[in-house]
Formats: structure tokens, sequence, C-alpha cells
């Protein structure tokens, strides 16, 4: 299928960005994940308004909001309007000589593209996951497109056979390397509180959202390495990644969580699947 670059759909191996494309020698771009469940897309305002927070916060002058029709363009042209697709978006601050600040007159490189995903069968899934340090940096609430952070601490769990990481910040879980994390103790859900340490993830609120209508008690909170002894359940969440359950976290030396239960999990992916295919 085209990608969709910079006002034109153009065939992959055609579409091609400057070497000074600031998004591709500074890593300075911001992008979003917007999952398409039968071709219609699930949370799509939430997805755009993160999109327009992250690229106002790194100054990058670009409205996301008239993308959206877009990103129906790319599900029509690729042919997915009746499948499970998602689209990335990427905005990168634009072309110009190397420099560490922002440069002047400069228009944004937009990249954006459709392509299938499976989003059935999440609820039979159960993830390895290996603990990790969280090496990134103190603005994980944007979604940069500079994840070497995050491409490293994955490829260590991936090398070893391992699903995902969850990230250790100073002793406590912020998230994974590319989902959230969400912990169940003595019955109530616990997640780290939004800030600079983790992605406002869309799909943790609407887990916290679907928590609330089912009279679940959630904290938001961290929880330290030393609490897993008292957890019950883990799972994870992203846009693609839906809701996962743990089946087990590792160290590099051992295993040091095992569920005792699933209740909450399984509870809540029923009713996420009630909300994402209207069953
Ligand atoms: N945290 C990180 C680091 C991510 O890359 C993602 C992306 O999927 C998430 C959390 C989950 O966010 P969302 O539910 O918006 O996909």
């Amino acid at each position: 299928a085209e990608v969709y670059l910079n006002g034109s759909w153009i065939k992959p191996q055609q579409a091609t960005i400057s070497v000074f494309d600031r998004g591709f020698m500074l890593g300075d771009g911001i992008y979003e994940v917007t999952p398409y469940y039968s071709g219609k897309a699930f949370k799509l305002k939430e997805h755009l308004d993160r999109l327009q927070y992250c690229l106002e916060e790194v100054q990058i002058n670009f409205d996301a909001y008239p993308i959206a029709e877009i990103m129906a363009e790319a599900i029509e042209r690729a042919g997915l309007a009746e499948s499970d697709a998602a689209v990335y978006v990427q905005i990168t601050r634009g072309v110009a000589p190397r420099t560490h600040y922002y440069p002047e007159k400069i228009s944004p490189t937009v990249l954006l593209y459709a392509y299938p995903v499976k989003l059935e069968g999440f609820e039979n899934k159960e993830w390895k996951v290996l603990s990790s340090k969280d090496k990134r940096w103190h603005r994980c609430d944007i979604k940069s497109t500079a994840l070497l952070a995050n491409v490293m601490a994955n490829e260590e769990a991936i090398a070893r056979g391992y699903d995902e990481n969850i990230l250790v910040r100073k002793g406590y879980f912020t998230e994974g390397s590319h989902s959230t994390i969400f912990f169940v103790k003595h019955g109530t859900v616990f997640t780290h509180p939004e800030g600079p340490h983790i992605l406002s993830g869309v799909t943790r609120q609407v887990v916290l959202d679907l928590c609330r209508d089912l009279k679940i008690k959630v904290r938001e909170d961290k929880v330290h390495l030393d609490e897993l002894v008292e957890v019950d359940e883990i799972f994870l969440t992203g846009t693609t990644t839906q809701i996962v359950k743990v089946a087990s976290v590792h160290s590099l030396e051992k295993e040091i969580f095992t569920p005792r239960k699933d209740t909450v999990t399984r509870q809540l992916q029923e009713e996420f699947l009630k909300l994402t295919r209207g069953k």
C-alpha cells in the first residue's frame, strides 16, 4: 500500500526523505499509533489529543486534528476498511542544516500509513516479561521517535526469549518498553501515575474508566519491586497489545513473580472486548 508523505501518496520504495531531516539526524519527531477495529478507529480523539499535546511540548508547529481524514484515507487505500489495522503517524520538525536548537522557517515532515494488525486473541496470550532498568529520559510523556532506550531494553528481553520488559526506575515499576503496566493487589488495581516517567496511555485510560464502571478500586500509585510478593495479578496494556496477562516476571537471575489469580485481568479483558467489538 502507498504511504502518505508531505501531501502525496507514494509507493514505499519511492517515499524518501532528506538526509538532513531532523527526525533522521536527531530523533526530533513525534509519532502516534491508532487502532482500527474492523476498519473503525478506536479512541481517535484521544490519540489526536495526545499527538497535539506532544507536538506542542516540543514546539513543532502542526495541527494534528485535520490528519484524521488522511488516516481514514490511508485505511481505505490500503484495502483495510473491513479489517483490523493501525495507522502510524510520524511528524518530524523537518529539514534544516544540523543544529541542536530549533531552526526557524522549517516545515514539518509528515509521514502516515496504514497496516494490518491482529487485534484478536489477546485474551489467550500469556506473556513472560523481563524486569529491566529504565534508562529512558525524564519526558516519557512525549511520544518521541527517539526510542533508543526502549529499543535497547526490548532487545534485551526478546533476545532472551521474553515477550516484553517492565521497566524499573529507582526501585519502582514505570511501564513496559511499549506498554503500560497494571498490578492487582488485594483487589485494588495499581498503575503508575501520569507524569514525566510514563506515556499517558490511551488504553491505560480505557482500563481506568472500565475499573470505575465495574466498581473495581483503583490507585494511580507506583508499585515497588519489593511489593511484588503482595501482587496477585499483572497485566500490560497498549494500542496493539490491548490487555495481556503477565504469566511471569523475571530478573536476569531468577523468576520474581507468578500470578496467584487472573480474575480482574479476565473481567477487564471481557469488558474491553465489548467496548472494541460492540459485543
Ligand atoms: N508506554 C509506552 C512506552 C508505549 O510505547 C506505549 C505504546 O503503545 C504505551 C505505553 C501504551 O500506550 P497506548 O495505550 O496509548 O498505546
